[in-house]
């Protein structure tokens, strides 16, 4: 059926923004929030989301319903979005710290006036009694059009990015009854969404989630051997010339790094929060503008940059969880293009995320909460099967039983498998006994030199030679047994303890020893010589 009119959603996205059509979701979303709908949007990183609140702001003001406040905790994204809007001759404003008194004075003149159509301010800023009088002003005079929740997860203690001001913006809710409200976030695990719903009040918002699919990234995590270079390996092999991000846990690892890399003819510049802002500013600058620069960093680096041809990005250790590790690696490709995400994972990696943990002063809950999320990262780095599948399960999107994306290492080249369920108990057994024989527990390293029976200082000195477990695990090579053990403390059948992460067994461990669990390993590759003589891993 021919319509002559456009709606007047699509004539502002022609008019104000010069787009020719709404993407995936937005279409549905602008209607749904002009209506009057509250809404909760979920969208990847670059999806679109801030049309999906300026559309209905501007629709709303011409309706004669008033100002948007859009919050957001991001001040360079308030100007950069003020700043386009009032060039495509929309007003808007914002409310943050860079502004003086005389600034923000103007700017309440301006809402209190009912010229302004969208008003950006931090969650704080909204919430301090004094700026929610003036809301009550206009909501009195039926001025106040649509909240606009960005960054919505920053409401919950699960998401990487907690804010504690977000809480507060449960007041809207109440206090302005009638007025839509519309969330909106690129982290959509179960649990930071359940949160947002529950924390914002929008148990009746519509929820929009569109797929959090990136098809153009390649998703590989190895084993680490020696990750530095396995990493330049890779690099000489894959991304000769290519602009990426290398992401290190440490300031001192990403200085390491990056100047080693550039030894070795990879120009790379280092990035971290220790560095003066002068020098950041000018890597990142440099990152953005020339071609082929790989930036070693630590996550502090990434939020809001946009460089739509960064080829790869890599781990050279394991990030905090499946979001971190979805938002860095979802910085390559954004131009479409093939791009790579790489990791090199450990047992080290494994053992010293669980310390950090358990070392950190957060409440119980919390760390409870960190635990949860590590070991859904475990869970992806041991997979056998497809990393997309099990990424985007993460964010609550099935695919058929037996999909495969075929873009990712284990798809491409499935992984050779053996039963290590006997390997398993041997293990566990050998855990028990030296920790019974000695009254502590021992680190891996022993264990596996008391199970391949290789005879060393330590295990002479504390008589392990004579457990009923000493060469029990022949069999097997030591990469094997890291393995083993590293799986074992990965589905959480063993616990590490203290600074020597010595091993215990779990309560579940009684399962594996009993034979009910079954455990199925990735072969190893064997290490080569060169990466083994220098023994890092
Ligand atoms: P997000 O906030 O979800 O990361 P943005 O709102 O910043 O994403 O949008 C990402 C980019 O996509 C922006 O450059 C934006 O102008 C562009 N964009 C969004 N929607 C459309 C559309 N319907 N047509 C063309 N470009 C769009
Ligand atoms: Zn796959």
């Amino acid at each position: 059926m021919p319509n002559a009119t456009p709606s007047p959603a699509l004539s502002i996205l022609h008019e104000v923004f010069g787009y020719s059509a709404f993407r995936g979701h937005q279409a549905e979303i602008v209607d749904h929030v002009i209506a009057g709908g509250d809404a909760l949007v979920l969208m990847p990183t670059g999806g679109g989301k801030s049309l999906c609140y300026q559309v209905p702001a501007i629709a709303r003001h011409r309706a004669g319903q008033g100002v948007t406040v859009v919050v957001s905790p991001l001040i360079a994204l308030m100007h950069d979005q003020v700043g386009a809007l009032e060039e495509a001759g929309v007003h808007a404003a914002f409310l943050n710290s860079s502004l003086d008194s005389a600034g923000v004075q103007h700017v309440e003149r301006e809402l209190l006036s009912g010229r302004l159509v969208l008003l950006y301010a931090a969650p704080e800023r909204i919430t301090h009694p004094r700026f929610l009088a003036m809301l009550d002003s206009l909501h009195e005079r039926g001025q106040l059009g649509l909240f606009a929740i960005d960054e919505a997860h920053c409401v919950s203690q699960w998401g990487h990015d907690f804010r504690e001001e977000y809480l507060q913006l449960g007041v809207l809710a109440e206090r302005f009854a009638g007025v839509p409200r519309l969330a909106l976030t690129a982290t959509a695990d179960t649990h930071t969404r359940a949160d947002i719903v529950e924390r914002l009040s929008l148990q009746h918002a519509q929820a929009f989630v569109s797929s959090f699919d990136r098809p153009n990234i390649r998703y590989t995590i190895v084993e680490k051997d020696n990750a530095r270079l396995q990493l330049l390996r890779w690099l000489r092999d894959e991304h000769v010339g290519d602009a990426g991000i290398v992401y290190c846990q440490s300031r001192k690892k990403v200085e390491e790094t990056a100047e080693w890399l550039s030894a070795e003819g990879i120009p790379a510049l280092p990035y971290h929060a220790g560095l003066e802002a002068e020098m950041r500013r000018r890597h990142q600058d440099r990152f953005l503008r020339e071609e082929g620069l790989v930036m070693v960093a630590t996550v502090a680096f990434g939020m809001g940059i946009d460089k739509p041809d960064v080829r790869f990005v890599a781990h050279l250790d394991l990030p905090k969880n499946i979001e971190g590790y979805y938002q860095e690696t979802g910085r390559g490709g954004r131009d479409g293009e093939p791009a790579d995400a790489w990791m090199a994972y450990g047992l080290a990696d494994v053992v010293n995320q669980r310390r950090m943990i358990d070392e950190s002063t957060a409440g119980d809950e919390f760390k409870h909460l960190q635990r949860g999320k590590l070991d859904a990262l475990l869970a992806l780095c041991e997979s056998l099967d497809c990393r997309r599948v099990r990424l985007l399960q993460y964010f609550g999107e099935e695919r058929p039983a037996g999909w495969r994306c075929m873009n990712c290492d284990n798809c491409l080249q499935p992984p050779a498998r053996w039963d290590a369920t006997e390997a398993a108990r041997k293990a566990l057994s050998c855990i028990y006994r030296c920790h019974q024989h000695s009254g502590f527990g021992f680190g891996s390293g022993h264990l596996i030199d008391v199970l391949r029976g290789q005879s060393t200082d330590k295990t002479r000195a504390r008589g392990h030679e004579g457990l009923s477990t000493w060469g029990i695990g022949r069999d097997l090579s030591e990469p094997q047994w890291r393995g083993v053990i590293r799986q074992l403390i990965a589905l959480g059948h063993v616990t590490t303890e203290g600074e020597y992460h010595t091993l215990a067994l779990a309560d579940s461990a009684r399962a594996v020893l009993r034979g009910e669990v079954a455990i199925e390993l990735r072969e190893p590759r064997e290490p080569t010589p060169r990466s083994r003589s220098r023994g890092k891993g």
